[in-house]
């Protein structure tokens, strides 16, 4: 085990890629750079609210020393003379151009090798950089600690995502219309440290190209094949559709993890898409309850939903789009790059028909066009848990139809009366099921293991976390730890936590922070 402490610097990105010149903290367009040097703001009484044990073992660290580590942490304290910086971007928001956008409340604290990883720390909620516009550069406690547990959460999914090492409160206030309605409220200010690889975004490439700044748009695509597409080549436009089938390839991956676990991104716009195919700024996130295609958490896209769970394929696609655009005036061949979205779409539905006959123990058959969508029709119409669903047809498999609809009945949001309407439509795709289960032949045990490995029990619905972020207002801190310990291992069976494996409790429905999020955090 290395102290964390005693590791030193050695940064890539920012002795690589162009500096802005201005050294000042104010608010500004930066042009013909990759990132402005700024410092945090030191926090007034900040406070350790949870560090990921687990992260910190996989990285093979210990802190030995916890008051300078809440020094880092915290951004009172440069990390051996770092010199801390936030990153410039652009991105398309809800479908339009918004210009340049960066890290408003993002500052990275340190680049350091660690098991052949060159990981990238950041501290969310430091206070203002060049790239905070009318913003405050804060971040409060409810969303930090929503960014802090699902990083995890996500990663003991199985998911590629940012992680996060700390959370900390810093003792001061800020203020938040938290649903945009005229009602601002001093809340608890919060930093949460993330951790990456890198937090290049989409909307990276994008800046550079709607300036016309070929000379930054290359030195940041070579920095990124150099660094995390080694296997891809010198620079040329061989190589750069290489990367750009690369990150086609990684974000398919990473949407077809969503889908199966129900996670609903809420905010996908080009500047939330990491270049790496890694789930990043968790904002107004949800996990899917009743199996609603059309469902956002996010109230601020609740006219258009255009990042409803179910068309999260189709905005990555829109996204990549915009990147294939972005980086159009270093390969300059059109057809090349429509190829490779062409490809994305066609895997990514070969690929998504894969992963949910998986869901359903079934490896060998190929799906006949009719059997997913019926099941996905079904889902909807009975308000089905997708969770709770997926996860009893693994553990209690049965060939028994009314021991199955028993288990829609619990799973269900609707009353037994209204789910009875869609009892013989469940009863015929069921026959089909059964069917298809007896073609593969897997051993029952077997597939029970696969299932429960591939269908998690455990999932941090919004609720959850807003019980955690209910008590930690209040100075308790005891449900975080118990969902971050809940999260470690979300596809086991932890009997002492049982009470985490029910559906969403009905107070939770329409309730501010467990269905209703908005943009503002
Ligand atoms: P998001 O969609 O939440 O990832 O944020 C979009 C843009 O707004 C990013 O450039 C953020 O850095 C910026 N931003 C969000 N919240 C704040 C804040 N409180 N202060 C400064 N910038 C912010
Ligand atoms: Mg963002």
């Amino acid at each position: 085990m290395n102290d964390f402490l005693g590791l030193q610097n050695s940064p890539h990105f920012s002795v690589e890629l162009t500096s802005d010149p201005i050294e000042e903290n104010y608010t500004r367009q930066v042009k013909n750079a990759s990132f402005s040097y700024v410092k945090p703001v030191t926090p007034s009484n900040p406070e350790i609210l949870h560090v990921s044990e687990q992260f910190l073992n996989e990285l093979n660290l210990t802190i030995n020393d916890k008051k300078e580590f809440l020094k880092i942490v915290s951004g009172e304290q440069s990390f051996h003379d770092f010199k801390s910086y936030a990153m410039c971007y652009g991105g398309h928001q809800f479908g339009h151009w918004a210009g340049q956008l960066g890290d408003g409340r993002a500052i990275n604290i340190a680049e350091i090798d660690i098991n052949n990883t060159n990981w990238k720390f950041q501290l969310k909620g430091a206070g203002p950089t060049p790239y905070s516009r009318r913003a405050d550069g804060f971040a409060v406690l409810r969303s930090s600690i929503r960014e802090y547990l699902c990083s995890e959460a996500m990663h003991n999914l199985g998911i590629a995502t940012t992680r996060a090492l700390s959370i900390v409160k810093t003792g001061d206030l800020v203020t938040r219309d938290m649903l945009y309605n005229g009602n601002p409220k001093d809340e608890q200010g919060a930093i949460v440290c993330r951790v990456s690889p890198s937090f290049i975004r989409f909307g990276s490439f994008e800046i550079f190209a709607a300036r016309q700044d070929v000379e930054n748009l290359k030195k940041l695509t070579d920095y990124i094949i150099k660094h995390h597409f080694p296997t891809l080549g010198k620079p040329s436009k061989e190589t750069y559709l290489a990367f750009f089938k690369e990150v086609c390839n990684r974000t398919k991956d990473m949407i077809i993890h969503w889908q199966r676990v129900g996670f609903v991104h809420g905010v996908m716009n080009t500047d939330n898409m990491s270049i790496l195919g890694l789930t990043i700024d968790y904002g107004p996130y949800g996990w899917l309850e009743d199996y609603n295609p059309l469902w956002t958490p996010n109230t601020t896209d609740a006219q258009n939903k255009r990042y409803r769970f179910g068309n999260q394929p189709n905005m990555a696609l829109w996204n990549l789009t915009h990147l294939a655009n972005a980086l159009y005036p270093l390969i300059e061949d059109v057809p090349a790059l429509q190829t490779i979205l062409e490809d994305f779409k066609h895997d990514y539905l070969t690929s998504y028909s894969v992963m949910m006959l998986k869901k359903l123990g079934l490896y060998n058959i190929i799906d006949n066009n009719e059997f997913l969508p019926t099941l996905e029709k079904l889902l909807h119409q009975s308000e089905v848990d997708m969770t709770i669903f997926f996860r009893t047809l693994s553990d209690k498999q049965t060939t028994n139809f009314e021991v199955f609809w028993e288990s829609i009945n619990n799973a269900s949001y609707l009353s037994g009366h209204e789910l009875v309407n869609h009892k013989t439509a469940w009863q015929d795709w069921y026959v089909t099921y059964l069917t298809y289960i007896n073609i593969e032949k897997v051993d029952a045990l077997e597939r029970e293991q696969r299932m429960k490995a591939f269908n998690p029990k455990y999932v941090l619905r919004n609720y959850m976390v807003q019980l955690a972020i209910d008590d930690a207002e209040k100075g308790d801190y005891n449900l975080i730890d118990e969902l971050y310990k809940l999260i470690q291992n979300p596809y086991d069976d932890q009997p002492d936590m049982e009470k985490w494996y029910t559906k969403r409790p009905d107070w939770a429905k329409h309730k501010v922070g467990c269905s209703m999020l908005s943009c503002s955090s």
